[in-house]
């Protein structure tokens, strides 16, 4: 399953794998550079802090638990007026930018962090191999939200772990039931049958040695991918809090003498406590249903490498098991190299194979030392690395079902895999570790659309401020919808900051947005104002007619009728409370032009020529952020030929 192609002791991967630089403190998305960090005076009551925020038209991203202190945003102001504004409140002791810093014990000073391109690739050579930019699985990104909670353990099902090697002693689990004084003393403590079983169980001698065993290092290399320590030393792990749980099945890389048996009995071993992440870096071509069985039950997310033979699992090659098994638990990982190709030895399979992850020259922990090794042995422990990041970071206890799904669809896409795996994705970390979905803003402008024509209902077009997320981005838009009181109902979803959406005359209705973000996170929906579209006709009391009019009958017209007027100089006035307010009126062969002015400002001429008649047309129209009352003018400007305004009716939005 693995090949060590080269073996580096400690101090000449200093040396050959020297660190990068520091990388800058820069806000995780665009959005992140619009927060404001705000700190309440002691005292400030929870209304007071809601008055402040009112008052500034801010928009609470997260607040401290005290509420002393919030992330906002502010709503139609820069970030630096927010704070000028915020520095001058009573309520408000301080007021800064959000800034991001450098962890003091930072994840690039690990000394062989350089050389771990499947968490960070900036295209560095890797044992005389260079690569692709950000072909990786964003984990230096991803340690800056999580490096995993000791709680979350992966149980490591292998040929045993080197817990001597001082980049993985911190890493192993811990059987409470057996700790301390316990481990030793000879007896079955916790009484599951396995004697003095502290860090796991050596299933192929049926002892608790399950390392330094001299034929571990299969094991170890997986376990440093999984979970090396951020300790200033070697190298770091994708998820570098978490525990380790060594369950020995192999010897060297032949199953020792108990074969599935003793797999399965560490598959039940893991589950017994519990264990949500199970990393199986080996298989064979025989199918099991006793493993399919006890990983089945085992309520864990079996993370299965796919297998080094290049096979088309799906095409009629012979299938690597489990990675090919139909367990609904299993997530099957194939490998790729550093420029982001399937490894030529990865086996695939359009619906065998779910995911790829990094598996070509990865450096991690060995016997001694660290060491370069390339495989799906080495692609599996970065899925179970990030699934026990994700599930530290995630709220609760996820099913396996929903773990699963969530490390699927946070990979990012690549293209070079399409159609070899399930997903054609990368692993992503950060993504995976991305909990909390954007905030949004209140859809903020509703225009009625100019050329549409009115009948029932009047075409019109709604905008909204980009939405603010913390890690991952703002990758979508949901609107919903709610008419006369009802239910909010989902109309669309889409990447967009518009949307086009006819509007029933005369019905109230609500619009809610929702950002979704890369992760697939949707945030809190922001519900704006009741908008309801009216039409009122030519002769509405609204309306106001100087110069020379007279009111025609024209069938196709709304409400049947049309002001017209062809004399140069005569105008109507159109007063009403809305936000948005369109001009309805008919275009011909005999009309001409007219000039517009909106609140006494002009708005420059329209022209209601066409070669044939067309009745109830949007011919103007013009919007405001909030309702209050606006005054639209129009004047004939009497174009030589065909002079004539036919004025139809007045959309408008309130
Ligand atoms: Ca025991
Ligand atoms: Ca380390
Ligand atoms: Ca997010």
């Amino acid at each position: 399953m693995y090949r060590i192609t080269a073996l580096l002791t400690a101090a000449l991967l200093v040396t050959t794998l020297a660190a990068t630089g520091v990388a800058a403190a820069e806000p995780p998305t665009p959005e992140a550079a619009d927060q404001v960090l705000v700190r309440y005076r002691a005292g400030t009551t929870k209304s007071e802090r809601e008055g402040v925020a009112r008052a500034y038209g801010l928009t609470k991203v997260r607040g401290s638990a005290n509420g002393r202190t919030e992330v906002v945003v502010a709503q139609g102001r820069s970030p630096a007026t927010a704070r000028r504004q915020l520095a001058a409140d009573p309520n408000v002791v301080a007021v800064s930018a959000n800034s991001w810093r450098e962890l003091a014990d930072d994840i690039t000073a690990e000394p062989g962090f350089n050389a771990l391109w499947g968490l960070h690739n900036e295209g560095q050579v890797v044992d005389g191999i260079g690569g692709t930019p950000d072909i990786d699985i964003d984990g230096l990104e991803a340690l800056q939200v999580t490096r995993g909670s000791a709680d979350v353990v992966v149980a490591v099902i292998d040929d045993g772990v080197d817990f001597t090697h001082p980049d993985l002693a911190a890493a192993a689990w811990i059987n409470a039931g057996e700790a301390g004084a316990l481990a030793t003393n000879g007896l079955d403590d916790d009484g599951n049958g396995y004697i003095d079983d502290v860090r796991g169980w050596d299933f192929c001698e049926n002892d608790n040695t399950v390392g330094p065993e001299g034929t571990d290092g299969h094991g170890t290399h997986v376990s440093g991918t999984i979970g090396a320590s951020l300790d200033g030393q070697g190298i770091v792990g994708a998820a570098p809090g978490v525990g380790i749980m060594a369950l020995r099945t192999f010897s060297g890389s032949t199953a020792c003498t108990g074969g599935d048996a003793a797999i399965a009995a560490a598959i039940d071993y893991a589950a017994s406590f519990g264990v949500p992440v199970i990393n199986a870096s080996w298989g064979g071509s025989d199918r099991s249903t006793v493993l399919e069985a006890a990983i089945g039950e085992s309520n864990a997310l079996f993370v299965a490498a796919a297998g080094n033979q290049g096979w088309d699992m799906d095409g009629g090659d012979p299938r690597f098991y489990p990675a090919a098994s139909p367990t609904a638990n299993i997530i099957s990982v194939g490998a790729v190299d550093q420029s982001g190709a399937l490894s030529s030895y990865s086996n695939f399979g359009v619906t065998l194979v779910d995911i790829a992850a990094p598996g070509d020259n990865i450096v991690s922990t060995l016997p001694g030392g660290f060491g370069v090794a390339s495989g799906t042995s080495m692609a599996a422990p970065h899925v179970a690395g990030v699934a026990a990041l994700a599930l530290s970071a995630m709220d609760g206890t996820p099913s396996v079902a929903a773990l699963r799904a969530r490390i699927l669809a946070t990979g990012v896409p690549l293209a070079s895999t399409a159609g070899l795996t399930a997903t054609g994705r990368l692993v992503n970390a950060w993504r995976a570790v991305d909990v909390t979905g954007p905030v949004a803003l209140p859809i903020d402008s509703h225009k009625i659309d100019v050329g549409s024509i009115v009948g029932t209902t009047v075409s019109t077009t709604m905008a909204w401020p980009a939405a603010t997320d913390d890690l991952s981005g703002v990758k979508s838009y949901i609107v919903q919808r709610s008419l006369n009181g009802a239910a909010f109902a989902t109309l669309t979803s889409a990447t967009a900051r518009s949307y086009k959406r006819t509007m029933a005359f005369g019905t109230p209705t609500r619009f809610q947005l929702f950002g979704r973000d890369r992760a697939g996170n949707v945030g809190a929906g922001a519900i704006g104002p009741t908008v309801k579209a009216s039409l009122f006709q030519d002769g509405t009391s609204a309306a106001r007619y100087t110069g020379s009019w007279s009111t025609v009958s024209v069938s196709g017209a709304s409400g049947g009728r049309l002001h017209r007027s062809s004399r140069a100089g005569a105008t109507v006035v159109f007063q009403t409370t809305a936000r948005a307010i369109a001009i309805v009126a008919r275009r011909g062969p005999l009309n001409g032009k007219a000039r517009i002015f909106v609140d006494g400002v002009d708005r420059g001429t329209i022209n209601l020529y066409r070669t044939s008649y067309q009745a109830r047309v949007v011919v103007f129209s013009t919007s405001w952020a909030t309702t209050a009352s606006h005054r639209v003018k129009l004047v004939v400007l009497g174009t030589a030929g065909h002079a004539r305004v036919d004025i139809d009716a007045f959309a408008f939005l309130r």
